[in-house]
């Protein structure tokens, strides 16, 4: 079997004008930011003037533990959109802005696969409307601004052996991590340990996809912790003056981005924090702004349902204090065999039995979804052209057995055609009982939080913290950060802290090494291991094989 690629697929679709999409959703020409003829940005003011106007649906899609392909999450999201429209009902996807830099590594695009994709696609994985190079300018402005405050007189007292704050490319630069910087005497700034991070893991990126609006994005940018004082206190970015101008580079990447599927749902990509150390979901600006345009609202977590879910809950519900209508638990037969013992290199040819035995893992994020988070549910099995009718089988039987609603998905070879039955059960779900609550209380001690996301989602025994986590949490406290939700950073590929415990790992503890406050985002993230902020390129970059021709056609992007 050949295929088309993802590129090949997204440039043979024609394209709605924007403006056309923004008509069939009621906005209204003054709320239209064109950005050429097929991208877009609403203004998130119009929120204001649709105060009264009844929230949409709001569906979350996530998944079991993933292998390092990916199982389909975003694909899925797009494929139920267009269902969704299909079916007649008035339909907004809201998704994460992809990053630059993966994009010439190994990873490939993020913006849907086969016929289920938002478009276009070069743009959107390239440079889009912006929106990360202005994060980047306001994280590097603060840092400007930080170290021509020390080379000043220092007048706050930043002891720079305990300075947090980093600068940020939107490059995969591991020559960059660790650098020494302001050398060559005294005319030229004061000498430090420094380093980058990638654009998407700035604290800036979290909030401006936490933030409500322009006045709330400016009050979370203020309380940015930039490093410590000599006698250990925090720092900010407000003590530093420079939110404002941080917020003034911000005033355009505030609105969402408008884009459209291959099938001409309306698409707002907006924002994209890193599912580690923050909180991996698109804008909270452009879901709520979806809710108001649309009547079904298909959002997608970061990583699967343990990380990505739990913060989408956990987290970004709490503080903007959505509620989810529906959840879609994508599963795939690869994914499961991987759980069931396969190695993965051997993923391909059939193995009922190790999708059986990869199961657990299926049952353990419905368990979290229905009673943890007391939410409807539904699987969607997203298939893939090498699994077998068998092994499909296999999973659609264990659901049935364990009475949770299941349903075939396959968008990815037909689009929103192959989602119309998925789309069918999630609107009959949306109406549903819902008992919607959170994982543990804001008012629990940062240790009780800890464990109860251990026990309540991971399935383990509780959280063990080394000595400097212990210390650290006592600092928080004492600062007055206690009532913050959890940011876990872990790895994505077990419920456990180790990723070669597959399946549904029992008796296990989770070892938070490190404590830190993101005050601006409004988290306190727990680091499992070493989490890279910086990534590399690999040997043969996907770089290598990017091409532009002389009419202009971009080859080799996917
Ligand atoms: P996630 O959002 O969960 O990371 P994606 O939707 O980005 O996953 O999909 C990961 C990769 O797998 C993409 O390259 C996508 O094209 C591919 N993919 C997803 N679903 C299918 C499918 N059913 N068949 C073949 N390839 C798929
Ligand atoms: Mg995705």
């Amino acid at each position: 079997m050949t295929f088309l690629t993802d590129i090949e697929i997204a440039q043979a679709n024609q394209m709605k004008p924007i403006t056309e999409i923004a008509q069939e959703l009621d906005v209204r020409d003054e709320d239209l930011i064109p950005y050429g003829k097929y991208k877009a940005k609403i203004d998130m003011t119009s929120m204001e003037r649709l105060a009264n106007t009844p929230d949409g649906k709001l569906i979350l899609v996530t998944a079991i533990n993933p292998t390092p392909a990916g199982e389909g999450k975003t694909t899925t999201s797009v494929g139920l959109a267009d269902g969704l429209s299909l079916i007649g009902k008035k339909t907004v996807i809201a998704l994460r802005e992809p990053s630059l830099g993966p994009v010439f590594g190994v990873k490939g695009g993020a913006a849907g696969g086969g016929y289920a994709q938002v478009v276009p696609m070069e743009d959107i994985n390239l440079h889009f409307t912006g929106d990360f190079h202005a994060i980047s300018a306001a994280n590097n402005l603060l840092a400007a601004m930080l170290d021509n405050h020390m080379h000043h007189g220092n007048a706050l007292g930043i002891d720079p052996r305990n300075i947090t704050w980093k600068r940020v490319v939107d490059m995969n630069d591991r020559q960059l991590r660790y650098v020494v910087d302001g050398l060559q005497g005294k005319a030229n700034g004061v000498p430090r340990e420094d380093g980058f991070d990638i654009t998407v893991a700035s604290e800036i990126m979290a909030v401006l996809c936490l933030a409500t609006d322009i006045v709330d994005l400016k009050e979370r940018l203020g309380r940015i912790i930039i490093g410590y004082n000599y006698q250990g206190q925090p720092v900010t970015a407000k003590d530093l003056k420079a939110h404002g101008a941080m917020t003034v580079l911000l005033k355009d990447a505030i609105h969402p981005n408008l884009v459209q599927t291959l099938e001409h749902t309306p698409a707002l990509v907006h924002g994209g924090p890193f599912a580690n150390i923050a909180h991996g979901c698109n804008s909270v600006i452009a879901t709520k702004l979806a809710m108001k345009y649309a009547d079904y609202v298909v959002t997608e977590a970061g990583f699967g349902g343990d990380l990505g879910a739990e913060k989408f809950l956990d987290i970004k519900c709490r503080q903007a204090n959505l509620k989810p209508a529906a959840v879609v638990l994508v599963a795939t037969v690869r994914a499961l065999k991987m759980h069931g013992g396969v190695s993965k290199k051997e993923l391909e040819g059939e193995n009922v039995e190790a999708v059986k035995a990869g199961i657990p893992n299926l049952e353990r994020h419905i368990h979290n979804m229905q009673d943890t988070y007391g939410l409807p549910v539904v699987v969607a099995i997203n298939k893939f052209p090498t699994d077998s009718q068998a092994e499909l089988d296999a999973i659609d039987q264990a659901c049935r057995q364990g009475k949770v609603e299941v349903v075939l998905s396959d968008v990815w070879a037909h689009g929103g055609q192959g989602g119309k039955t998925l789309a069918e059960k999630v609107v009959e779900l949306t109406e549903a009982p819902n008992n919607f609550h959170f994982a543990y209380q804001a008012d629990d001690s940062i240790e009780e939080k800890l464990n109860k996301i251990v026990q309540n989602v991971y399935g383990g025994r509780g959280v063990k913290l080394t000595g400097p986590a212990r210390r650290q949490m006592k600092k928080l406290a004492d600062l007055g950060f206690g009532q913050l939700p959890i940011c876990m950073a872990k790895t994505q590929y077990s419920f456990s802290d180790d990723p070669n415990k597959l399946g549904a790992p029992e008796d296990f503890d989770i070892t938070v090494r490190e404590l830190k406050v993101s005050a601006g985002a409004g988290f306190i993230v727990a680091l499992t291991g070493s989490i890279m902020t910086m990534p590399g390129l690999p040997k043969e970059p996907a770089a290598e094989r990017i091409d532009v021709d002389a009419e202009g056609n971009i080859v080799g992007l996917f």
